[in-house]
């Protein structure tokens, strides 16, 4: 069993975080990323023993990516919270996200005359514990939601009725992922769960999901109502049960790698549930916390990073 591999990658500054001339609390240098706690002051008097230890916290993850310089504008605009979750696995024309790299670079691969491949797409979203298909229609232009979660006894869990499409190119996938993203869920708290089968009879199947989750934003700190106070419970729990079951299989394969019977609560959420086998099994996972390095998030990026660090 593999644990899970865990990148953070940090953002520049958005147009708020700038207009209020936040400060920045994080440093990376090689794997390790350090968060400071901007109400903790750094100037340490003799005798202030343990000050440095609530002043800095240290992590060590697998990748640690510093995004900041990378555009022309020095910082960013729109969503106030985002932290680039959406960013990392789309990016934009200049600075590909991981969705079009991996897809791109899957199809490279192919290149053996001798094979046959077959490729399929599917793609689709969990919002509120439903899974909507988010390329199968309705009139009216409504994405088909409240499919079935079902587990079959060989090639595990999937979605009954899920619709999928055969691509040769990531030109492709890429008509498929603007038509999805239409129909997406517009609220900013959006999850999505891309998946895409490489198919290759006889031979040989294997599958890869990219997941785009939802924020981690506390529900409470965000002052939701009603329905959003709703869509945070759900991705409260997608996200609470992730990170147990992540953080549980790191326990088993550190500990021993018999596994004995141990419990994983997968069927508590509907994402981990479909993502059972990418999770534990014979399969590799990677995480990317997507953080924002400003000091008027430091509650919310330490949890992040402390969701992060469990997962190892
Ligand atoms: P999330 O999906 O975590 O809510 P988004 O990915 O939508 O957040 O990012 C919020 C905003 O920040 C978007 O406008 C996005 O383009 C921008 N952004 C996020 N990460 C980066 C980055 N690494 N470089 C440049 N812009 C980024
Ligand atoms: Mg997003």
């Amino acid at each position: 069993m593999t644990s899970v591999k865990v990148a953070v990658r940090v953002r520049p500054l958005n147009n708020r975080e700038h207009d209020l001339d936040c400060k920045f609390i994080i440093q990376m240098d090689g794997k390790k990323t350090t968060i400071v706690n901007p109400k903790v002051s750094d100037h340490a008097t003799e005798g202030d023993v343990g000050r440095e230890g609530m002043r800095l916290k240290e992590f060590t993850f697998d990748f640690s990516f510093w995004s900041v310089e990378k555009l022309d504008s020095k910082y960013v605009s729109q969503q106030q919270t985002g932290s680039g979750k959406t960013y990392s696995m789309m990016g934009n024309p200049g600075d590909e996200g991981l969705i079009p790299r991996i897809c791109k670079e899957l199809f490279s691969n192919m290149t053996d005359q001798t094979t046959s491949y077959r490729t399929e797409v599917s793609y689709l979203e969990i919002y509120n514990e439903k899974v909507r298909d988010l390329l199968k229609h309705h009139p009216h232009n409504k994405p088909v939601h409240n499919l079935r979660v079902r587990e079959h006894p060989k090639q595990g869990p999937y979605v009954q009725d899920l619709s999928k499409y055969i691509v040769n190119n990531f030109e492709d996938i890429e008509e498929l992922m603007h038509r999805g993203n239409a129909v997406r869920t517009t609220a900013s708290t959006n999850m999505n769960d891309a998946k895409f089968t490489e198919d290759m009879p006889c031979e040989m199947s294997s599958k890869i999901h990219l997941v785009d989750l939802a924020g981690s934003e506390r529900a409470d700190a965000s002052g939701a109502t009603g329905q959003r106070l709703k869509e945070g419970a759900s991705i409260n729990k997608s996200l609470v049960t992730l990170g147990t079951v992540i953080s549980v299989l790191a326990e088993i394969s550190e500990k021993s790698r018999h596994g004995r019977n141990v419990f994983i609560p997968y069927r508590d959420s509907v994402l981990t549930w479909l993502l059972k086998d990418s999770l534990g099994g014979n399969s590799r996972t990677i995480m990317v916390a997507t953080i924002s390095p400003a000091d008027v998030n430091y509650g919310e990026t330490l949890s992040t990073l402390r969701y992060a660090n469990r997962a190892k």
